[in-house]
């Protein structure tokens, strides 16, 4: 069946049903704006692993999702989404960008957890934008943007709660959503070490794509460990 759409980390097959496409997840890695490249061998299987339990997890709870099914080992079965060009990003935990921004201490717990968001755009690299600039751009409307907040404060509950169980702390995470062919609001792309921090609730190690982005070694390992502690447990 014909490609859709390939980014980063998966591609998207268009499938006999117009409302369903394949996702197939890959082990390229990029960092920094796609600057630096590399692969990760076992990288797509574990992602889509560890994206179809925490989809399957949130689903459950009653988050509405994309994911329909696994079809193999590093594809998804998925509803078609026309994608929000909003990343949404919650934090439990100061790192990375916010860190940097806001000249805070790695790891400083943040009392009143934090959402931003940022124009998903290639060009001009991601920029943080806020409300104003949504409205501005009609990225998505007052009340789209409304349940975008409810959904990603429910998502991290949920997930903190579930991943703290299985010793993993959820500093923060990217969602993205989009909208089915009736316009219902679903959680698309995936919910993984590429695009969430996960530090050991008791060593405080990094278990995520971090090691890749910073060189801390032990690579593949932390992504099989991760697949083995949210799928297997
Ligand atoms: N993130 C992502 N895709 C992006 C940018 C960020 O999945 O294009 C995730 C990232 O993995 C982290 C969270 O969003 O869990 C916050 O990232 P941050 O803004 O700190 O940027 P980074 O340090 O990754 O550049």
């Amino acid at each position: 069946m014909a490609k859709l759409y390939e980014g980063k980390a998966k591609i998207i097959y268009e499938t006999d049903n117009p409302d369903e496409v394949r996702v197939l997840f890959k082990d390229d890695a990029t960092a920094f704006d796609g600057k630096k490249k590399g692969s990760i061998e076992g990288k797509g299987e574990c992602n889509a692993a560890i994206s179809a339990r925490l989809f399957e997890y949130l689903e459950g709870q009653g988050v509405p999702t994309h994911y329909v099914e696994r079809l193999s080992a590093k594809e998804l079965l998925c509803r078609q989404l026309e994608i929000i060009q909003v990343e949404v990003v919650a934090r439990n935990v100061a790192a990375g960008s916010l860190a940097k921004r806001l000249g805070l201490e790695e790891g400083l717990v943040l009392d009143r957890p934090v959402l931003e968001y940022y124009y998903k755009s290639d060009e001009l690299g991601d920029p943080l934008i806020n409300r104003y600039h949504i409205r501005l751009l009609e990225l998505a409307t007052d009340e789209q943007l409304d349940e975008l907040d409810r959904l990603a404060w429910k998502i991290n509950e949920l997930l903190y709660e579930f991943l703290d169980e299985r010793g993993l702390r959820l500093v923060d995470f990217k969602l993205e959503f989009g909208l089915d062919s009736e316009g219902t609001i679903l959680l698309g792309d995936e919910i993984s070490p590429d695009t969430c921090r996960f530090w050991d609730v008791e060593s405080g190690e990094k278990l995520d794509k971090d090691r890749f982005r910073r060189d801390l070694g032990r690579v593949e390992e932390t992504y099989q460990e991760v697949r083995s502690r949210i799928v297997d447990a």
